[in-house]
């Protein structure tokens, strides 16, 4: 048994102080508030529980830094994509997603979702091992000491017009697998581990045609389930023009939605749409961040939770890994778009900030008896938290805030370091040697 002391911590009943952690094969044994400091390893600060990282693309962390020139649009960014996208393979992969996953330890973050399609050789043919690419993720995020939920990706289309789907383009021939029948065969090669959740996604309703959602959904049961929905306008105009429907009422249709689904961005919706969303109790799983690099837009995130649908944050393409940011642009979008303050409580923000269980770990994201013994213990003196009351600590606080992260009992990050060392480093060595080939 491990414990710990927390000068202050946001347990499920609110702010308390002085709370002993004891911590027992990975779990929480006891957490009782108002105790002395006693034997207990000392934890300065504000402590959270583990932050989940719902939605990431790890090997566009690549492309941070990269997509601005001539201002950029949406365009100059999917060409930096593809050109990364192409010199991967699962070594290169490995070192990339490694560093970027130790990146979010380094931010807080204990479990991520991995929206994963880069799945087989750059013209389509698989590698030996037809799943090489999801266990060189499998692999990273165990190094870097951050849970996995391996969202695999179906991907067949190159895109939606009035007319129908495109077949793929060169540049996306290795994100395919033919059709549903042959992705779920591919997928059913993949073995959960004590670290590992495999679940499935649909790319989108432009990459998956209707006749093949059904598949991937049966495919799907009892696992999470995440789609890219309505981030883009031209999104919704080619499902209305084709189907006669908004992409939300499709997936609705296939049977897609649930309290196991996550929609991500959700960001134009119809009020329909967020009534589907809210009653079916699907997860609205925003990426403010991204949103706001790629000009998407903001969506109706206080209108989703109204309607009943939970949300969930993630940072997507990883322009930031902040995922304190995150929850701070959710409320914050929505005070510019509304022009009101106080859109969402803190409670409301920490819920958002530790959704765990939309991507398959439902024991974890809570400082309570039972749950997994993750924590993150947020430093309340740096020039950026100083004089905040800890429990607005989510509006003010940053991933260069966090100095220690517990991940099921076992350090990850200690003094703010990485256990793998400079996180940096490994960031350039990843990242350089792509663009030099590209
Ligand atoms: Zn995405």
């Amino acid at each position: 048994m491990t414990a710990y002391w927390a000068e202050s911590a946001l347990l499920p009943t609110g702010l308390a102080t002085g709370v002993r952690l004891e911590i027992a094969e990975g779990r929480f044994v006891a957490v009782e508030p108002d105790q002395p400091q006693g034997d207990a390893h000392r934890l300065d600060g504000v402590v959270l529980p583990g932050l989940a990282n719902c939605h990431s693309h790890a090997f566009h962390r690549a492309l941070r830094g990269r997509t601005h020139h001539g201002g950029g649009t949406f365009w100059t960014w999917r060409e930096g994509m593809y050109a990364i996208a192409a010199q991967l393979d699962p070594d290169t992969y490995l070192s990339l997603a490694r560093a970027t996953y130790a990146e979010m330890a380094l931010a807080g973050v204990t479990s991520v979702g991995e929206f994963h399609y880069v799945h087989h050789q750059p013209d389509g043919r698989p590698y030996d091992d037809p799943n090489a690419m999801g266990e060189a993720l499998r692999q990273a995020a165990a190094e870097a000491g951050v849970r996995l939920t391996l969202l695999d990706t179906c991907y067949l289309a190159g895109g939606l017009s009035a007319e129908g789907h495109q077949p793929l383009g060169p540049e996306q021939q290795r994100f395919g697998d033919g059709d549903a029948e042959q992705w779920a065969a591919r997928v059913a090669g993949l073995v959960p581990d004590a670290n590992t959740v495999v679940g499935a996604a649909i790319h989108s309703i432009r990459a998956v045609p209707r006749s093949q959602l059904t598949t991937v959904v049966a495919a799907a049961e009892g696992k999470p389930l995440h789609v890219h929905l309505s981030e883009q306008p031209a999104e919704n105009d080619a499902c209305l023009a084709h189907y006669g429907m908004t992409p939300t009422a499709l997936l609705a249709d296939a049977g897609a939605l649930g309290p196991r689904t996550s929609a991500v961005h959700a960001t134009h919706l119809t009020g329909d749409d967020i009534a589907r969303l809210g009653s079916t109790r699907t997860t609205a799983c925003f990426c403010p961040t991204t949103e706001r690099d790629l000009a998407d837009g903001i969506g109706p995130a206080r209108a989703l939770s109204d309607a009943g649908a939970p949300l969930s944050l993630g940072s997507d393409q990883h322009a930031v890994i902040d995922l304190l940011e995150e929850a701070r642009a959710l409320e914050m979008h929505e005070r510019l778009s509304t022009r009101e303050r106080g859109r969402f409580t803190q409670a409301q923000l920490l819920d958002a900030l530790t959704a765990h269980g939309s991507i398959g770990w439902s024991d974890a994201g809570r400082l309570e008896v039972g749950a997994r013994a993750d924590l993150v213990a947020l430093q309340t003196n740096s020039p950026r938290t100083a004089g905040s009351v800890p429990d607005q600590i989510v509006l003010t606080a940053s991933a260069g805030d966090v100095r220690t992260v517990i991940r099921d009992g076992e350090i990850v990050v200690q003094d703010g370091q990485h256990r793998l060392g400079d996180v940096g480093r490994l960031l350039s060595d990843a990242i350089d040697p792509l663009w030099r080939s590209a």
